[in-house]
This record gives C-alpha cells, sequence and structure tokens, in this order.
C-alpha cells in the first residue's frame, strides 16, 4: 500500500534517511522504534509530504507523491496522521475538529459530516464532549479525539507519531486501547512507539531504525525476543 524505495533526504550535511526500502501491506500495523533522531518522525513526515525527499520514490496504492495542490490535498487525505502533541484546531469545538476536513476536502454533506463525527467520537468514548474545546479535555481524551478526526477522512493508513508519549501515564492504556482495536479491525498502521506492549500485542511487523537506516525488521515476537544487531540489542537493553 505505501512502498519506499531507496529513499534518502538530508538536512542540511546530515543524512537523516539512509537509503531505506519499506513496504506497508494493506491492513498491517508496523511498529517502528528506536533511538532518539533515528529518523523515525522524518520518516513518517516524508509518508505524506510534510517533508520533501532528496532521491528515492514514495508510493501509495502504486502511484507517486504528488507535489502540490489538489492531488496533494487528496494525499494527505488518505494519509491520516496522528501526533505526539494532538494538534487538533484549539478554537473549534470537539465536533467541528471531526467534521471540517470531510466537509472541506471529501466534500461530505455537514449534516452526514456532524452525524459520521458522532458516530467517531461515540466509538472513541468522547461524545459527551463534542461541544467542547479541546483545552477543557484531559490529553487522553485529545488524543482519541485526534484518532477519531484521523478515521473520518476515511484514510488508507494512518500514521502515529509517539502518539502517547504526551499523556499521562493513567491515559496511555485509553488511547491504546482504541489503537488496538483498529488494528484489529484491519486498519493500516504506522505506529512510532516505544509502548512495547503495544507492539507485542498489536504489530504485525516491528521495524526498528538506527541513525537512518533500517537495521533490523522482524514479527514483535522474533524482535524482542532475538534481537539480530548489537544496536537493536543495546536499544532494548535500555528500554526494558
Ligand atoms: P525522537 O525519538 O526524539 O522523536 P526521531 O527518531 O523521531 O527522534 P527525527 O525527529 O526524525 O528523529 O530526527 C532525525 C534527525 O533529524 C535528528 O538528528 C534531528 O535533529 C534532525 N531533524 C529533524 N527535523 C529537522 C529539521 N526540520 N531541520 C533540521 N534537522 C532536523
Ligand atoms: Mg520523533
Amino acid at each position: 500500500l505505501v512502498q519506499l524505495k531507496d529513499v534518502n533526504k538530508h538536512f542540511g550535511d546530515l543524512h537523516v534517511l539512509k537509503d531505506i526500502n519499506l513496504d506497508v501491506h494493506k491492513g498491517e500495523v508496523l511498529v517502528v522504534i528506536g533511538p532518539s533522531g533515528s529518523g523515525k518522525s522524518t520518516l513518517c513526515r516524508t509518508i505524506n509530504r510534510l517533508e520533501p525527499i532528496d532521491t528515492g520514490t514514495i508510493t501509495l496504492d502504486s502511484q507517486p507523491l504528488p507535489e502540490e495542490g489538489r492531488p496533494l490535498a487528496r494525499l494527505r487525505a488518505d494519509v491520516g496522521m496522528v501526533f505526539q502533541s494532538f494538534n487538533l484546531f484549539a478554537h473549534k469545538t470537539i465536533l467541528d475538529n471531526v467534521t471540517l476536513g470531510p466537509i472541506k476536502v471529501r466534500k461530505m454533506k455537514s449534516a452526514d459530516a456532524r452525524k459520521r463525527a458522532m458516530e467517531l467520537l461515540e466509538r472513541v468514548g468522547v461524545a459527551n464532549q463534542a461541544e467542547k474545546i479541546p483545552a477543557q479535555l484531559s490529553g487522553g481524551q485529545q488524543q482519541r479525539v485526534a484518532i477519531a478526526r484521523a478515521l473520518a477522512m476515511q484514510p488508507k493508513v494512518i500514521l502515529f507519531d509517539e502518539p502517547t508519549s504526551a499523556l499521562d501515564p493513567e491515559m496511555v492504556n485509553e488511547v491504546l486501547d482504541v489503537m488496538v482495536s483498529l488494528a484489529k479491525e484491519g486498519m493500516t498502521m504506522v505506529v512510532v512507539t516505544h509502548e512495547m506492549g503495544f507492539a507485542r500485542k498489536a504489530a504485525d511487523r516491528v521495524v526498528f531504525m538506527a541513525d537512518g537506516q533500517i537495521v533490523e525488521q522482524a514479527s514483535p515476537e522474533e524482535f524482542f525476543d532475538n534481537p539480530q544487531s548489537d544496536r537493536a540489542k543495546d536499544f532494548l537493553g535500555k528500554i526494558l
């Protein structure tokens, strides 16, 4: 579904993505882990063209990623993104946060968008907060709204960049539970996370990045129980 071929990216002199080759299959849950600065966020951001790449190709459904204009807006609609910092529209209600994209980009009728948004908010457990603004919600609730907002666009894939790392510990599970249920329903997901419990439970494949390279990829069982590279062993030794 998403295919990266020989992707390279620099920030100035810094080579942040080095010959990345990666296929994300439809329905797959891919967990990306690795040390800070290894390029995980950059990888996610290149997949929806928040960051341009220097060389290589990225395709979605075998189509090259568009550079700009309406095709780019459609691509962004097809690739949902959930950030560490929620990134909700601060001055809009929860309901508006979820309906805006479908109305503007998908040209959905506002009544239909509201109905669908309420179903999604129900599903992530925050329907009773629909008329509030983001600041009136807990971090865990805001992140669940961000997931509902991504789902409202009916994306082909959702990218999660450390979706729980800004949350108080007691709120982590309420967000992970929503993600596990999405995974079970067959949503294609790329998840950057240090939550090894989630990786073990939900991942089809774990990709380990270090220094801008994919160093290892394996099933979660293989990766956690029997990491191959010294860098992966060292990393797991520090976080487990
Ligand atoms: P973390 O676990 O801390 O989130 P990461 O694996 O997501 O790390 P990236 O954010 O992708 O790492 O960053 C990879 C490298 O690129 C880092 O060295 C970072 O400092 C650098 N970098 C990221 N964004 C930019 C930018 N906009 N301009 C310059 N350098 C950047
Ligand atoms: Mg990051």
